[in-house]
Parts: structure tokens; sequence; C-alpha cells
């Protein structure tokens, strides 16, 4: 049971009614004709689902440093009208919201502005391709002003408090750091003239809402930019925010240009706790934590220690709305857990598009997808339960339909089963839970080991059936394919397969990637042996190092020209980092000449090659499982989703997301 988590606190003169925040998170609605109106449905669900604070996307307080009109802002009187739908609707559900006041500087894009970027410096962001131009100083007073006029009309749009974006490498950070601030006059040189930028926001913007409106401060605890403000400097900038006025402070980890992955499935849950507890050492008033923080049992533990003082969470707030009021009833295990994937967030709008939740595919849909009964119940049988079919099958179950659920294997969940085994993708386990326990709540009936025909579908008087058979792995026509050391991705997953110490992969897509990673990340010693170990110096640290390694080579070969397609923007890079940090070798442009006992031969332009392995995996894509589907057209309404209607990638966002829509169709 949470206890901590549930205490009212209170930001300045406002009092929440729990101590979970939803994080500022740009969703781009605003894209859309009924922008504003779907906001306001998006968040007044996470209101309902009674989280104690939201903040909002980023407002801009200037229209350089915004994202153009399809974007929140609030630089005009004008902007005031249409955000008080937001408050409106988020209050009458009962909730409290912050706008966040923002301005990217340097990583202004000036396609959607049409203006130049501004910077403390004219640096270019390696992120960005537009080269910003230095602010002139009556340039940063009329800045300062913004933000404090943003303030005011957020109070006036019936915003219950204003956050100040200070972070994630953007424009206040910019000032600050010395990597990006090589001004030499009052706003610039040492820490005390880089700081002031920051500090006359606060101060200016706690003149102008006056002293009972509650500013939170979104100040970065940690760059992870070489040469960046120092830690002790950080604890510093925290104190002189509260002597300024703020009411506290919200601990940002990372900026958008760093190298080290910050939110990705593979960092460790709660890994930067350590950050907001260190700035609260150097502060009396709240400090929020936030970071691949995903479950409120962890948030109790985090505050139960007194670490922080409330627990920021985004993405969780994505993938359930309604988190803190399941986990406040002890319902834990009906929460649908953010994996920390970024496929159908982050990597969304670092694209241009719309955000949604790959678990969540109601995200952005809130008002046309609201769940409605079903107008005629049926009988329907799902076959297959990976993804697609389990989500067809428990949004047909909340329908009122009766559900039937006919899986091949003996456990659910299809190729999450192969997800949830890679190192750093142990989150998938959290999705197979809750699809387990919705099921189960839903009354599902899941038969394991069926293999469905025509005629048991008959037979049984189905009114419906959904096809989610799935894929089947594909095999390149190469010579050589049938030797005995050549497996598929699909039987090393299922472990019906021993793989030697050589093994090259022939296909380089998502697939290959995680197959890699399980492939050399072997732990011989666990992380409690190694550490006993070295405590009582049985091995040192370089011997440990050497006996952790799997000592397995792998190569990942491909026609084509790039590596990793298929992975999102946002942890394509550090997936390839860290296979290359094993040692695993990728080599493209490619041609096949056969497979011998020996390996695979490839031809790289004219070069021919031995590429020596004892084992061979084909990961070169999939065909769809489809015979069921046409075998059952025309003799009983059915419908095919997933993989099963178009293979590709690992696909789980398509697949859940054309789960999600028949559910809703039948
Ligand atoms: Fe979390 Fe992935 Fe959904 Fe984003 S898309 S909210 S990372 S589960």
């Amino acid at each position: 049971r949470l206890s901590r988590v549930l205490e009212p606190i209170q930001i300045g003169s406002m009092t929440l009614r729990n101590r979970i925040m939803m994080g500022s998170m740009h969703v781009g609605f605003e894209k859309q004709e009924d922008g504003v109106e779907r906001l306001a449905a998006f968040y007044a669900e996470r209101a309902r689902g009674e989280v104690g604070l939201i903040v909002t996307g980023g407002a801009a307080v200037r229209p350089e440093g915004g994202m153009g009109d399809k974007y929140c802002n609030v630089y005009l009187d004008q902007h005031i009208t249409p955000l008080m739908l937001i408050t409106d609707a988020v209050h009458q559900a009962g909730g409290k919201i912050a706008l966040q006041l923002f301005h990217s500087g340097r990583y202004a894009h000036k396609e959607a502005t049409g203006l130049d970027p501004v910077a403390p410096s004219p640096l270019q962001a390696p992120i960005n391709r537009w080269k910003p131009r230095e602010l002139q100083a009556d340039e940063i007073e009329m800045t300062i002003q913004a933000f404090a006029d943003g303030a005011v009309r957020a109070k006036k749009a019936g915003f219950d408090a204003v956050e100040i974006m200070g972070s994630e490498g953007y424009l206040i950070n910019q000032f600050l750091s010395p990597v990006t601030n090589k001004r030499e006059d009052e706003w610039g040189g040492d820490f005390q003239r880089r700081a002031r930028f920051g500090i006359e926001v606060a101060k200016r913007v706690r003149q102008a809402v006056g002293s009972d409106f509650p500013v939170v401060f979104r100040m970065s605890g940690l760059d992870l930019i070489p040469e960046s403000t120092t830690m002790e400097e950080t604890v510093q900038f925290a104190a002189m925010l509260q002597e300024a006025g703020m009411d506290a402070l919200n601990v940002g980890i990372g900026w958008h240009e760093s190298q080290v992955p910050t939110i990705a499935m593979m960092v460790p849950r709660g890994a930067y706790v350590w950050v907001a507890q260190q700035i609260k050492q150097g502060v009396s008033i709240p400090v929020i934590a936030s970071n691949r923080i995903n479950d409120l049992r962890q948030a109790e533990a985090i505050l139960e220690d007194d670490r922080c003082d409330l627990v920021s969470m985004a993405r969780p707030l994505l993938a359930d709305p309604l988190i803190v009021r399941k986990s406040s009833e002890g319902r834990f295990d009906e929460v649908n857990t953010c994996i920390a994937c970024n496929q159908a967030c982050l990597d969304h709008i670092f694209d241009g598009k719309i955000a949604s939740c790959l678990v969540n595919p109601e995200v952005g849909r809130e008002k046309e997808w609201a769940l409605a009964p079903a107008t005629k119940l049926k009988k329907v049988a799902v076959v297959g339960a990976g993804p697609a079919g389990l989500e067809a099958a428990r949004v047909l179950a909340e329908r009122g339909h009766q559900v039937v659920v006919l899986e091949k294997q003996h456990q659910i969940g299809g190729q999450l089963n192969y997800a949830r085994q890679v190192p750093g993708k142990q989150e998938f386990n959290e999705t197979l839970r809750y699809y387990r326990t919705q099921l189960s709540r839903l009354r599902v009936e899941i038969r394991l080991g069926i293999q469905a025909t025509t005629a048991m579908l008959e037979e049984e008087g189905f009114d419906e059936v959904v096809v989610a058979t799935g894929v089947i792995p594909r095999r390149p026509e190469i010579p050589g394919i049938d030797l005995p050391h050549v497996v598929s991705y699909a039987q090393v997953f299922e472990k019906q397969a021993k793989v030697g110490k050589r093994v090259a992969i022939v296909g380089a897509g998502g697939i290959a990637c995680d197959l890699s990673h399980l492939l050399v990340q072997d732990e011989p010693i666990s992380p409690q042996a190694a550490q006993y170990l070295m405590e009582y110096r049985i091995l040192d640290a370089k011997s440990m190092h050497r006996m952790q390694q799997s000592g397995r080579k792998v190569f990942m070969l491909r026609r084509g020209k790039h590596v990793g397609t298929g992975l999102g923007k946002t942890t394509r890079w550090a997936v390839l980092a860290n296979l290359k940090r094993h040692g695993v070798e990728m080599m493209t442009q490619i041609d096949y000449r056969e497979i011998t006992p020996q390996g695979v031969v490839i031809t790289q332009g004219d070069a021919e090659q031995l590429i020596a392995a004892d084992t061979v995996v084909i990961a070169a894509g999939a065909t769809s499982n489809d015979q069921l589907f046409h075998e059952l057209n025309g003799r009983i309404p059915v419908h095919v989703i997933g993989g099963a209607k178009e293979a590709g990638e690992l696909d789980a966002k398509r697949a859940i997301l054309e789960g999600s829509a028949i559910g809703r169709a039948i």
C-alpha cells in the first residue's frame, strides 16, 4: 500500500493532493485542426486519473524560441483564450495544471519559426542545422520580460502555477553553461554571471505574478555534456533559485544533445534520483525527481527515503492515465506500464508527428476512442496471443463481447517473448503482466497450445474471428542455407538452437540488433557474485571484466546501407553504440555468395571474403502468417491484424494499434 506518495504537499500557496506530478511533454496535438480541444481532453483524462499536478508541454514565451504557429504559445494576449479551454477541462476533472514557460534558444528550428534561433553565443547545437545569432543586451532584457509576461498570461488563463523551463539544454541552460555561453559582458564569464539570466528570469516572473502564485523552476541537475556546469555549481544555482523566490525545483537530466541515454529502456529505473537528492541537500523548498521512474511503488520508496519531495512522471502517464488512481487503490498489476521504448512518443515528436504511446494508442485519440459498450454482443475468437491479439481481446472484452483467445504456443506474448529476453528490454515483461491481469479480470478465455483451424472455429459457432497469427521468419535464397549450422532468429529466441562462439547474422535490422545484444551479453557471473568476488579480492576488476564477457564474436551482415533500420531515432544511436562496445561488427552493402560449413562467403565491391562462423542466424525479415485468414474469408466474418496482415520488423506499435482499432470496430 502507498502512503508517502499519497500525502498532500504544498508548493508555495498551492496544495497538491499527492506527490506525483506529470512532467512536461510536447505531444504535438497543436498541429491538428482541433488541437487545443484534443489537448484539453488529454490533460483532463490525466486529471481524472488523480495525478497531483500536470505540467503542460512548453509554451513559447518568444516566437523565435518556439516551434512556430502550430505550437503552444504564450507570447501574445490572444493566446490566453484558447489556453482557458485546457485549464477549464482540467479543473472540471478535479485536477491542477501548470503552464511551462519555454524558450529553446539555439535548439529552435528556423523552418518552423521563420526566424533565426538566438543564444547567448553564436554556437551551433550539434542537433540543429541552424546556427543561432548572439543575443544583444537589449534583447536579453526583452526575453527576461517575455518570461514574466508569459507567466502573467498563464495566470489569467487560469493555470494553477507556472514552470520555468531551465533545463535540457534550452535557453536558460545555455546561459548557465560555460560550453554554450562565451560572453564577456555581464551575462557571461564566471559562474555568477552565467547564472544571472536564469536568476533574473526567476525574479522577474515572481515579481510579475505576485508572491502567492506558485512558480516551479525546472533546472538541469546534470547536463551530461563534457566541460559543462559542475555539480557544485548546480547545487549553488539551486540555492540561488530558492533565494529568487522559486517555490519548487524540478530536476531535469541531460541535454537533448547529450551522448548519454537518460530515458531509454536500457537506463535502469531510478538511475538519476541521486541528482535530485544532492540538490535537496542544498535547499528547503520541495525538490522533484524524474527520469525512469515508472512505478508508484518505486516512487514511494524514493519518497520514503526522503531523497526528494515529489516524483515527476511523464511517459508513464501517457501509457496509463490512471496510473495514480490504480496504484493508490493497490491495483498495481492493472497498470499499463511505460516501457521506455520512445517509439510512439519521442520518436514521433522528433519525426515531426503527433505523439501517441506504443502500449496505449488511445493517446491523442481520447475523444474518438473513448470505449463504448458494443451495440450487439458477439462471441469472438482471437487467434494469436501476440501484442495485436492481446490488445484486440482486451478491448473486445471491455466492450462486452465474449472473447476466446487461441494460441498455438504454450504462453501468451508472441514476439514480446523475444524482446523481453534482450538485455535492457525487460520492461516488456510489464506489458505481458498487464495483459495477463486485464484478460483475467475481463474473463477472457485463453486456450494455449491450440492450433486453430477453420473447422474448429466454425464448429464452435464464433460470430467473428480476429486473425493475429503473426509472422513466419523469411528464408532468403542463399546457397547453403539448409546446412545444419544455419538457424532462424526465432529458433535462437525460443532456445531451440545451440549458438556457437562465432556468429554471423544474415540481416541487420531491429531483430538482428536485439539478437546481437542477447548473444554478446552473456553474464557468466551475476552482479551479486561479482561484487562478492571483488570485495574479497578473489578477482580484480580487470579479470572480472574478462570473465564477464560472453567470449562470443558476432557479425551483422546487410545488403543495404544501414544497420538498425526500424529502430527509433531516439534509441538507435544508443543501441548501435552499445553493440560496438561489445565488439559486434557491422558489415553493410555486401552480397551473399554462399553459406559454407566454415561460415558465410560475402562480397563487398569486388573483394570476396569468408566471415568465419560456427553458427549462421537468419534474421532477414519475415512473411505474414495469413493462411488461416484466407481459409476463413467468406465463411465467417474475419479480420486480420498485426504481422499476419503486414509482415515487417518486430512492430509492437502497429500491432497494438491495430488490435485496439479492431477491438472498437466489432
Ligand atoms: Fe512509454 Fe513507449 Fe508509450 Fe513512450 S511510447 S510512453 S516510451 S511506452
